[in-house]
């Protein structure tokens, strides 16, 4: 298949990822998660490049939350002492993947927080958009809500998160967007703390392998963001 053989994650062999994937655990997205997705799907599709506000703004919220707890609990930041963002563009696998060391995910957070719509705020956003006709409301909306993680399904078939959190081990999230998995992860706590959200991209998202791409779309969307973004990006 295609699919299976395009992914790949470091240290990670194809064989590899399909054992996991045969044994990792299958959970169905709430109800209001798809509904976000097709929303999502359907209505910014003119506007693709923002699932990398979403991505680098997640990514920041992490590393904000970790250097929070650190402020009464100096011992958090042992696992890494580094508070950074990485995006790295491989154009051989194509898929982007955005690194944080910021507070990681339990398995438990994995299944709430990437799993259902938490957050009231996006519940206003659904309805508000199910109302609006006008593409010029849709971009009002789009800049006053953060439209959220399920944006990576604008420009990507697949997703697969990878993270560590201090109080767990480390796991695999993969997702084609109808459905999602859970595995731990058998390379141990190589991230030591934080994320890696892998973008398998979409044959027409391709351009977002080009590092001038990324660095211009960092670059606009990174104003605000207080920890250091680094670029890399394969020579191929
Ligand atoms: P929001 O950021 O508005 O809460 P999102 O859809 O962007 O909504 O993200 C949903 C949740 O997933 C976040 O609230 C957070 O708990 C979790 N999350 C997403 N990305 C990360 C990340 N890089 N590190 C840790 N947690 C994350
Ligand atoms: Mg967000």
């Amino acid at each position: 298949q295609r699919e299976e053989e395009a992914i790949k994650l470091d240290g990670l062999n194809v064989a590899q990822l399909k054992e996991l994937r045969d044994r990792a655990e299958k959970f169905t997205f709430q109800t209001e998660v798809n509904r976000m997705m097709k929303l999502i799907i359907n209505s910014l599709y003119r506007n693709k490049e923002i699932f990398l506000r979403e991505l680098i703004s997640n990514a920041s919220d992490a590393l904000d939350k970790i250097r929070m707890l650190s402020l009464t609990d100096k011992e958090v930041l042992d696992s890494t002492p580094e508070m950074n963002i990485r995006i790295k563009a491989d154009k051989e696998a194509g898929m982007l993947h955005i690194t944080d060391t910021g507070i990681g995910m339990t398995k438990e957070d994995l299944v709430n927080n990437l799993g259902t719509i938490a957050k009231s705020g996006t519940a206003e956003f659904l309805s508000k958009m199910q109302d609006s006709s006008s593409s010029q409301d849709m971009n009002d909306m789009i800049g006053q809500f953060g439209v959220g993680f399920y944006s990576s399904f604008l420009v990507a078939d697949k997703v697969i998160v990878t993270t560590k959190n201090n109080a767990d081990k480390q796991y695999i999230w993969e997702s084609d967007s109808s459905s999602f998995s859970i595995v731990e992860d058998p390379r141990g706590d190589s991230l030591k703390r934080g994320s890696t959200i892998s973008l398998q991209l979409k044959p027409e998202a391709k351009d977002f392998l080009e590092i001038e791409t990324v660095r211009n779309l960092v670059k606009k969307y990174s104003q605000f963001i207080n920890f250091p973004i680094y670029l890399w990006a394969s020579k191929t």
